[in-house]
């Protein structure tokens, strides 16, 4: 097994394909210095060798310290300096390198081979003393901090005390006889911490070096870093040692790093910082102010730019940077360094970017004929688009701030405002132009208008499909719940967290795309959707073969969606319709009924308000179809609780307050998600069933005499069992037929079901025998699957996600595929084998989550169904599916019968 690659000269044993077994560095280094670039000799010892080394209690492969041996000769050879050698030093630097960037989270040493005796060869060979006291002194303390563990700000204190002593402030102040001192009292500080010297050998530094990199793979920040970005804690990382080339010789010397485009907006400018007589740390470590690189981003500095001190040098980056960008065919992200006015390239990668940015980067490189449309689409991660779509926290601001909880990220964007307990004081505000964070420890049904009102909404309770999450994400409304750290406190109107308690009144931010809230108010930019964007989703639709439609329950939601793309509405949830004010005492009227006659008379005042609400989604959704789900929720979710509120009923019902308590009393359930609701309430109380049915045919034959394409279709939700659907579809077809009938009316429209019980999916060829469609409802479904409570399950997630790694996600975000995914199989095939033309999608909140969207891909749905503001992020994950099904790197699920 080979464990050392070189990059030596024409040597070079690695390309950028091997960044598994070389790291991502390392790959790359191979590959300039293979196309010709100058990049400073050296060689990597592969990942192979970290995870036998991490496997095998810290010993190596045999053969290794033979195999590095020759390569630091051929290093030796080529530069023309020895290891360890008095007179002519050969310096290395030692990095680290995993298969993805992992930014800061390893070590890196610089200046390997100095010694007491080398130190002075380097000064001799150069003719610079201060120069190699200066590496010197910068090795030590990588060295003595990385290797023997010293506190780097150990050294710090030092070196800052010899500057305070010499009365200066800059390093580059600092002479060889300084540099000697600060070398003494560093070898000092390690004797009195560790009770043993630096090492003077250079091959124990190299190996010490080497043993610190694969160790650092289990650092507790690397570990950290890895969970956090789903990273693989068996890839390893791998080693490379590399000749060292010199930015600190002198005003002749630099060092810097550079984007082939701008990160931030995608601009196509070159851009990067620089520093003078420095060596790679000093850059990041903000010890001085960088310079800029070109006259383009110069801006307001006054420091002159690399274009302007080094033209020759610039000019050479420049081409550089062209061919980088037409060899990778991507934004790269380098490093490099000039010594005594030659160009060393230290490192290039894929550079990070923005959303806004990989949008434009990826549309202007179709343009420049660099890559194509599908390549362009795999170029943005789906979750991405989000940021164009919402404000978000200003970067800069996110640096400088401490957030005081943080809870998940429920809706993104960010939200400032100050904080309220109650909806109806967010609904004030509001009228008063006051921006409002409504904190709750949990939201309901009631809360909507609240919640409508407010900037942003924050709880202390809820997992990502509570009743706050799912109704934030529709209405596009920033929002963090779950947050257990915080103690909601409605008597006092605080929020309370270890020592802290904020007020009623005062401002705090939130920060719906990381769960981070603040304390104060944060600068936010806005986002603007600008062409890029529609051309890049010109692409998307061209490719994807999903439908993808919207949940929204209002016209406005609608229109959010339609503006977005969305071909149709795939839920619209009819009980938010009931919860303005007008309504709610209608439909607490026909809850407390007592005969169907009265439950009747309720009914038809609310018909007609339904049917308005009906007309105008169909209005919007001129030409596309709408799913309309028939009431769901139990019931007692519309009752007051609030001892006022049922006073006023007493008197409008003309029934005592005892008596409406009892029958309060009476609609109370110990488990309300399994109990009277969905199908359930039209079976017991059919006249519910067929108000909403002819609320929604009427809407739909009038709408359609206007002139507008209407395509209803009918849901029944909670069906379990084959009689309920067959049952209640005769109410809605009668319903329908009578109304068609009395408008004269040829609208076409369909009856299905909401698939969200187990025992649906797995007699799902009994229930399409009666459902035109099925839409599954993946957030129940995935309640009564795992038989985790939606409202409760954040506390549980905690424990197997983060502590226990029991489940690697959150199943009500991302869809379990092995469990709830096979019962989506199943139904899918059991449905179409009754019903080759059965429609099928999906309107669980997975239905915006790029994994879950593949998912439905490869099972073949129709469409799939999400809040509005997730219609792009959907449609994107589609089409990257059909690309990468394309290319062989998913398969589409078993042989479907596909109609
Ligand atoms: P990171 O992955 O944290 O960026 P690097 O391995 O890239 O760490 O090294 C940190 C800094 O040291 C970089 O700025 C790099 O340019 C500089 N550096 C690394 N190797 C050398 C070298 N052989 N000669 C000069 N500078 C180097
Ligand atoms: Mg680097
Ligand atoms: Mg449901």
């Amino acid at each position: 097994m080979k464990l050392v690659y070189w990059f030596i000269n024409d040597k070079v044993d690695g390309k950028k394909e091997m960044k598994n077994l070389l790291g991502g560095k390392g790959a790359n280094l191979a590959e300039m210095a293979s196309i010709g670039f100058p990049v400073p000799p050296g060689f990597t010892i592969t990942t192979d060798v970290c995870t036998y080394f991490n496997e095998n209690n810290k010993i190596y492969h045999e053969g290794l310290k033979e195999d590095v041996k020759n390569a630091i000769s051929g290093i030796e050879e080529a530069m023309n300096h020895k290891f360890g050698d008095k007179d002519n030093p050969l310096l290395v630097s030692v990095r680290s390198g995993a298969r993805v960037s992992m930014p800061g989270m390893m070590d890196t040493v610089l200046n390997l081979g100095l010694n007491d005796e080398t130190v002075e060869g380097l000064a001799m060979a150069t003719g610079n003393e201060r120069f190699a006291y200066d590496s010197y002194r910068r090795f030590i303390q990588m060295y003595g901090d990385v290797v023997m563990g010293v506190p780097h700000h150990d050294f710090e204190e030092i070196l800052n005390g010899v500057k305070d002593e010499k009365g200066i402030t800059q390093d580059l102040e600092l002479t060889a006889d300084d540099l000697k001192d600060v070398i003494e009292r560093y070898k000092k500080l390690i004797i009195n911490k560790l009770g043993h010297i630096f090492p003077q050998d250079v091959n124990e530094q190299l190996w010490g070096s080497i043993t610190a990199v694969f160790d650092s793979w289990n650092n507790k920040r690397a570990k950290d870093y890895r969970k956090i970005h789903n990273i693989s804690d068996e890839w390893g990382t791998a080693v490379n040692v590399q000749s060292m080339v010199y930015g600190n010789m002198g005003d002749d010397c630099a060092t810097g790093v550079a984007f082939t485009r701008n990160a931030a907006n995608g601009e196509n400018i070159f851009n990067g910082e620089f520093l003078v007589n420095a060596q790679g740390e000093d850059v990041v470590a903000g010890i001085r102010t960088p310079q800029e690189m070109n006259l383009a981003t110069k801006g307001n500095s006054t420091l002159p730019t690399l274009e302007e001190v080094m033209p020759e040098v610039y000019q050479e980056l420049v081409v550089i940077r062209d061919k980088l960008e037409n060899h990778y065919r991507d934004m790269q992200d380098i490093e490099f360094t000039i010594e005594k006015g030659k160009l060393w390239m230290l490192q290039t990668r894929n550079g990070k970017r923005t959303g806004k940015a990989a949008i434009k980067i990826a549309v202007d490189m179709v343009k420049e004929d660099l890559i194509s449309k599908e390549e362009a689409l795999m170029r943005v991660e789906p979750m991405q688009l989000d940021q164009l779509l919402h404000p978000i926290i200003d970067p800069v601001e996110i640096k400088n701030h401490k957030p005081f909880a943080k809870g998940l990220a429920a809706s993104p964007g960010a939200a400032i405002g100050k904080v309220v307990f109650f909806p109806e004081e967010a609904i004030n505000a509001k009228e008063n132009g006051i921006d409002t964070i409504l904190v709750r420890t949990e939201t309901s049904p009631e809360d909507v208008a609240g919640m409508n009102a407010c900037n942003g909404i924050f709880t202390s309770r809820g997992g990502m499909t509570s009743h706050a999450a799912v109704v934030a994400r529709g209405m596009g409304k920033t929002c963090v719940v779950g947050c257990e750290a915080i103690t909601v406190d409605y008597k006092t109107e605080t929020i309370k967290i270890g020592d802290l308690t904020i007020n009623k009144n005062e401002y705090i931010t939130v920060d719906g795309t990381s769960g981070n809230v603040y304390l104060g108010k944060l600068k936010t930019i806005d986002p603007k959707i600008e062409d890029d964007f529609h051309d890049f989703m010109v692409w998307v639709n061209e490719i994807r073969r999903l439908g993808v439609r919207a949940n929204a329950d209002t016209p406005h939601d609608a229109k959010v969606a339609r503006d977005f793309g969305a071909q149709g509405i795939g839920l619209c949830r009819t009980e938010h319709m009931f919860f303005a004010e007008d309504r709610i005492k209608i439909m607490r009227e026909m809850i407390l009924s007592d005969s169907r006659e009265e439950r009747e008379k309720a009914l038809a005042k609310i018909l007609p308000m339904q049917k308005e609400d009906f007309a105008g989604i169909f209005r919007v959704m001129d030409g596309y179809p709408v799913i309309i789900r028939l009431l769901d929720p139990p019931l007692h979710e519309f009752l007051p609780e609030d001892k006022e509120l049922i006073k006023e009923l007493s008197n409008e019902m003309n029934l005592s307050v005892e008596e409406i308590k009892e029958k309060i009393d009476s609609l109370h359930e110990s488990n309300p998600m399994l109990g009277h609701r969905g199908c359930r309430l039209g079976i017991t109380y059919p006249e519910i069933t067929k108000m909403q049915a002819r609320a929604v045919f009427e809407a739909a034959c009038e709408v359609e005499k206007e002139g507008v394409n209407v395509f209803p279709e009918v849901m029944i939700p909670l069906v379990g069992i084959e009689a309920e659907l067959s049952s209640q579809r005769i109410v809605v077809e009668e319903a329908a037929k009578e109304t068609i009938a009395k408008y004269n009316s040829s609208i076409r429209y369909m009856i299905g079901t909401m698939i969200e019980l187990p025992r649906a999916t797995v007699i799902a060829d009994k229930i399409a025998k009666h459902a035109d469609f099925f839409s599954f409802g993946t957030n129940d479904l995935t309640q009564t699957t795992f038989g985790f409570s939606r409202d409760d399950v954040g506390k549980i997630l905690k424990v197997y996600i983060d502590d226990k790694q029991i489940l690697k996600n959150d199943p009500f975000a991302v869809l379990d595929r092995e469990g709830v995914g096979q019962l989506l199989r199943t139904a899918i095939e059991k449905g179409r084998m009754t019903k080759p033309e059965l429609e099928i999608g999906i309107c669980g909140e997975h239905g915006g989550e790029p994994s879950s969207v593949e998912f439905c891909h490869l099972i073949n749905m129709d469409y799939v169904s999400c809040s509005p503001f997730r219609v792009p992020i959907a449609m994107l994950a589609a089409a990257q599916s059909v690309i990468k099904e394309k290319k062989g790197e998913i398969k589409s699920f078993g042989k479907l019968l596909v109609k």
